[in-house]
């Protein structure tokens, strides 16, 4: 750097020095008429003439100052000067030189920027390499699920040769996807660190560039430097800034970054997991992503990185807390309750500040008082909700969950529950509940149709049972029941049930997809299935609502709890609802 400031400022003086030169060093001689000066040579004044292409520099017999005339094309002009012996120089003219000279430095200055520029942007220490990056998974809290796996992948990484001979092969790309500040970087750092390779960490506007070819060119860098320190992992991170999709007009046509991406594709596709190559990116939106990285031999393992419930947000502060003194009547379980919604990154920010408070307090130790501010100011940078909102909000989602699985539970035949969790996701959803082996099955019954409306519309009857009111929070959740029941009688024919269906005996879509049929449906028809909707949607609200009213001591206590722990796992679940046993032994069959 030290180095192309010196270069820039000696170009920058050469420059000065010549404008310089020539606007206050050249002499202008006085001008003199051809005419005057054709008189003068005939009568023999003149000794000596030097002829520029564009003009005669001349000096008188015995005189020093040299005078000028134009007109130095005219034709015999050496002849008549020789005749009348006069001395002729012939020369360049100097303003030429000097043109040629700027053209020179121009083109100097010109490639000397472009040399710059590229070895500014494509320098071979554009990636640095961290040999070891120190971090273990024992620095991250929570993510237990998540840990477990990547230590295989950390186990796989140290010995290749032997998962290889077991058939095993190395995942080429892992994309992790949470919220900034969930710990993804941290996590691939201790990936690293665990499995004791090196670590090139970089970010996707690192590619960008306003010169064409340079992200490309970077591409293939940052490859070329991870190929010769295998075993490594690259780390990418705002992955979305580069890999937006292509398609759906997210990227928004921009050339540069199309090629960009087409060759991390080219270099995914590239590199056989011998050595131990792994890309790992960042990014906190995977569905806006281009869905060719996501193709097997790409980035085909997606792992979510979540924001920390009430547990996990004690146990991040805690570990951010060990390197500072903490008075006695600091208490982080009240923090982490007072804390919903904060990102690890914004836990270890709140040890930060109130340590930093402390010191401004001229406290000895970092005190209650001090946190409580800490969390104000970086609630106040982070926008975050007021204590009073987060609460309603927590309780409003308790609630909407915790209907889900119960109707979910009471449901016979339906999956059951896995986690149910309140901790809201970078994509804007305050909590979901997670079914078990919810995808495997192949082909659905009426009946399976009907249960997932049930419990799609049990968060809904939570709410109005519970809180006596409705929510925006059932919209999806409505939309979802909807597209089941209008499925079920357009396209699959159960038609039985709704007894009006008088094309009922098969499918009455537009199956064939034909783009020139505007309409899909006659108007009775339409008018048919819109009514058959309601009609059930509504018999399913209502049958939905009376299995919960029956449990709402349940329901009023599983939320309770719920909303304390944020997350519960679907052991503890079932403990609440059935004692030990396992729900669908209990269950009253649905009616
Ligand atoms: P991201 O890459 O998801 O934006 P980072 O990995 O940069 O987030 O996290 C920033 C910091 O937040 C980390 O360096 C760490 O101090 C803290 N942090 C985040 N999540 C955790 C966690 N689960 N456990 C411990 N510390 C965490």
């Amino acid at each position: 750097m030290k180095k192309n400031k010196v270069f820039l400022a000696l170009i920058f003086v050469a420059v000065l020095g010549c404008g310089a030169y020539f606007l206050f060093f050249q002499k202008a001689p006085a001008s003199v008429p051809y005419k005057t000066f054709y008189n003068e040579v005939s009568e023999g004044k003149i000794s000596e003439a030097t002829i520029f292409p564009d003009k005669i520099n001349f000096k008188y017999a015995g005189g020093e100052s040299v005078f000028l005339t134009e007109n130095p094309n005219s034709p015999n002009l050496k002849e008549f000067l020789l005749l009348n012996n006069v001395q002729i120089k012939e020369e360049k003219d100097f303003s030429e030189i000097i043109s040629t000279i700027l053209d020179v430095v121009f083109y100097v200055i010109f490639f000397a920027v472009i040399i710059f520029a590229f070895r500014k942007f494509i320098s071979p220490n554009t990636f640095k390499t961290v040999r070891k990056t120190g971090v273990k998974f024992s620095d991250i809290v929570g993510m237990e699920n998540l840990k477990k796996d990547m230590m295989q992948i950390a186990d796989i990484m140290k010995n290749p040769a032997e998962y290889r001979a077991k058939g095993i092969r190395m995942p080429k790309g892992i994309l992790l996807e949470g919220a900034p500040g969930n710990g993804k970087t941290l996590f691939a750092r201790a990936l690293a660190g665990e499995a004791k390779v090196n670590f090139i960490p970089a970010k996707a506007t690192d590619f960008e560039s306003m010169f064409m070819a340079i992200g490309p060119a970077k591409v293939k860098l940052l490859f070329a430097k991870a190929r010769r320190h295998t075993p490594c992992i690259v780390f990418i991170d705002e992955f979305d800034a580069l890999g937006k999709s292509r398609v759906n007009g997210f990227g928004g046509g921009n050339d540069e970054r199309e090629q960009t991406l087409n060759q991390l594709l080219v270099e995914m596709d590239g590199f056989e997991n011998e050595k131990g190559l792994i890309v790992l990116a960042a990014t906190n939106r995977a569905d806006i992503l281009d869905p060719a990285l996501l193709r097997p031999g790409r980035f085909d393992r997606q792992v979510p990185v979540e924001r920390p419930d009430v547990e996990g947000r004690e146990a991040i502060l805690r570990i951010h807390a060990k390197h500072v003194k903490i008075a006695d009547d600091v208490d982080f379980v009240s923090i982490a309750h007072g804390t919903s919604g904060f990102a690890g990154a914004d836990l270890a920010n709140v040890v930060n500040e109130a340590a930093l408070l402390a010191v401004r307090n001229g406290h000895k130790l970092v005190t209650m008082d001090d946190f409580n501010d800490a969390i104000d100011k970086v609630s106040i940078g982070l926008k975050k909700k007021t204590k009073k909102d987060k609460e309603k909000q927590l309780r409003l989602t308790s609630v909407h969950e915790t209907g889900h699985a119960l109707v979910g539970a009471f449901t016979p035949d339906y999956p059951p529950v896995n986690k149910i969790t309140v901790v809201p996701r970078s994509n804007g959803v305050g909590g979901f509940t997670q079914y078990r082996d919810k995808e495997e099955k192949f082909a659905l019954t009426r009946k399976d149709m009907i249960n997932e409306v049930d419990t799609l519309l049990g968060g809904r009857a939570a709410e109005q049972i519970v809180l006596g009111d409705i929510s925006t929070g059932a919209s999806n959740d409505i939309a979802r029941a909807t597209d089941i029941l209008k499925q079920m009688i357009v396209d699959y024919g159960m038609s039985d049930k709704f007894k009006n269906m008088t094309l009922g005996k098969g499918v009455l879509g537009n199956r064939g997809g034909d783009p020139n049929l505007v309409r899909e449906f006659s108007e009775e028809t339409q008018n048919y299935i819109d009514n058959e909707i309601a009609k059930v949607m509504e018999e399913r609200y209502e049958y939905v609502l009376k299995l919960l009213e029956e449990h709402k001591d349940l329901l009023e206590y599983i939320s309770d709890r719920l909303k304390e722990k944020e997350t519960m796992d679907g052991k503890e679940f079932y403990d609440i609802v059935n004692g030990a046993k396992h729900c669908e032994e209990l269950a009253a069959p649905l009616t």
